[in-house]
C-alpha cells in the first residue's frame, strides 16, 4: 500500500516539558517560534508547566496573547514522563516534535528531522553523538540499563535516542493509545514501532538552571524502564533456584560419599551459617522484586490519570492561520512586538 506523498509544510506541534525554566523559556520560544515559522504556516508550541516553583507562568504570560504558544501548567510535578504524555494528548498537528525546554535539544536541527519525515519516516529521532559531556557514573549506568533491557524486551529500545524526536500523526496516536500509567517513553516509542530514522546530534550545554535529573531519579526511570519492558528480573530467581537445588543435590551426595568414606566428623556449624544468611539473602532479594512488579501492577490497576491539569491558556495557529500572519510572527520580537502591545520581551 501506498502512502500519498506528504505535505512539505505540515501542521507543526511543539510539545516541551518544563520545569522550573524561566530563565530559558525566553531565549526558547523566540529561538523555536522563528524556526517554526519559517518551516510551517500551520504550528503550535505547548508548552507544559510540570508544576514549577519558579517565574515560569510569568515568563510564559505576554506569549500567550497570540496564537501560537499554547500553556498547559499541571496540578502539581507529575515528572517528565507525565509532562510529555500531556502535551502529545494536546497535540493537534500533522507532526508532533518533542523538545527539552532548557536548549538543549537545536531547534535548527528541526528542518532537517522534518525533512526525512517527508521523505517517509515517521518517527525521527535526534540521538546524542557523544556522551562526552556526562559523568563516567552516567555512562555506566546508561550502559548496563541499556544492556539488561535491550537483552531481554522484546522490541530493542535504541541506544542514544532521547526525547527529542519528530513524530508523525499515526505514531502520535498509537501512543495515546497506549493506556500504562507508568510511562517510559523511551520504551514506549519503540514498542509502537513504524519506520524509523535516526539523526546524530551533539546536545548543547543547558542554557540556564541546573537538570532535574540526580542519579536517584535516573535510577528510579531506569527501574520503570526495566520493569515496564522486561520480566528477565523475574525469571532469574527461576535460574537462580534451578542452580541452587542443583548444587544442594551435589552436596547432599556428597555428605553420603564423606559419611561413608571418612566416618561421621563433626558437622560444620559455619557452612549451615553461611548457607542460611546466603538463602535468606537471596530470597529476600528475590521477593523484593516481586514486590516492585506487584506495586507496578498496583499502580496500574488504581487506574490513576498519568497527570492532572490545573489550568490551561493559550491557542495554538495549526487552523486559521495566515502566510501573512506567521511572516510577521517570524520576525517577532521585532516589528510585530512593537505593533501590538503586550508581546513577548525581546
Ligand atoms: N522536566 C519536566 N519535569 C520534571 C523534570 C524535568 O518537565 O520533573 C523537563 C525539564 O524542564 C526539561 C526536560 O524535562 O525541559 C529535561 O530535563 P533536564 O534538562 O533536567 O534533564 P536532562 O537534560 O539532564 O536529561
Ligand atoms: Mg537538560
Amino acid at each position: 500500500m501506498t502512502e500519498p506523498p506528504r505535505p512539505s509544510r505540515p501542521a507543526i506541534s511543539c510539545v516541551v516539558p518544563a520545569f522550573n525554566e524561566a530563565a530559558n523559556l525566553a531565549p526558547l520560544l523566540t529561538g523555536l517560534t522563528a524556526q517554526l515559522a519559517v518551516l510551517s504556516e500551520r504550528w503550535e508550541i505547548i508548552v507544559i508547566d510540570d508544576g514549577s516553583v519558579d517565574a515560569t507562568p510569568a515568563t510564559i504570560a505576554p506569549w500567550l496573547s497570540r496564537p501560537g504558544v499554547r500553556y498547559v501548567r499541571l496540578s502539581r510535578n507529575f515528572g517528565k514522563e507525565a509532562a510529555l504524555t500531556a502535551g502529545i494528548d494536546r497535540a493537534d498537528g500533522e507532526v508532533v516534535l518533542l523538545m527539552d525546554a532548557d536548549l538543549q535539544h537545536p531547534a535548527s536541527l528541526v528542518p532537517e528531522m522534518l525533512a526525512a519525515w517527508v521523505r517517509g519516516a515517521d518517527m525521527v529521532c535526534a540521538a546524542r553523538a557523544s556522551r562526552a559531556d556526562e559523568t563516567w557514573a552516567k555512562r555506566l549506568g546508561t550502559a548496563i540499563f541499556y544492556a539488561l533491557v535491550n537483552r531481554n524486551a522484546a522490541v530493542p529500545i535504541p541506544v542514544d535516542a532521547g526525547d527529542f524526536r519528530l513524530m508523525d500523526r499515526k505514531v502520535v496516536d498509537a501512543l495515546k493509545s497506549l493506556p500504562e500509567r507508568n510511562r517510559f517513553m523511551k520504551g514506549l516509542y519503540a514498542w509502537v514501532g513504524f519506520r524509523n530514522e535516526i539523526i546524530p546530534y551533539v546536545p548543547a550545554e543547558r542554557h540556564a538552571g541546573t537538570t532535574s535529573f540526580s542519579m536517584r531519579r535516573l535510577a528510579r526511570l531506569a527501574f520503570t524502564g526495566v520493569t515496564a519492558f522486561t520480566n528477565a528480573p523475574l525469571r532469574l530467581w527461576s535460574g537462580v533456584g534451578v542452580l541452587i537445588a542443583l548444587g544442594a543435590i551435589g552436596l547432599g551426595f556428597w555428605f553420603i560419599f564423606e559419611y561413608f568414606v571418612f566416618g561421621n566428623n563433626v558437622p560444620g556449624w559455619a557452612t549451615l551459617v553461611t548457607s542460611v544468611m546466603f538463602f535468606s539473602g537471596v530470597q529476600l532479594l528475590s521477593i523484593g522484586i516481586l514486590g516492585e512488579y506487584v506495586g507496578r501492577i498496583f499502580d496500574e490497576v488504581k487506574q490513576r490519570p498519568v497527570y492532572v491539569v490545573g489550568s490551561e491558556a493559550g491557542r495554538g495557529a495549526i487552523s486559521g492561520m495566515t502566510a501573512g500572519m506567521t511572516a510577521a510572527m517570524a520576525a517577532a520580537p521585532t516589528a510585530a512586538a512593537m505593533a501590538a502591545p503586550g508581546k513577548p520581551p525581546a
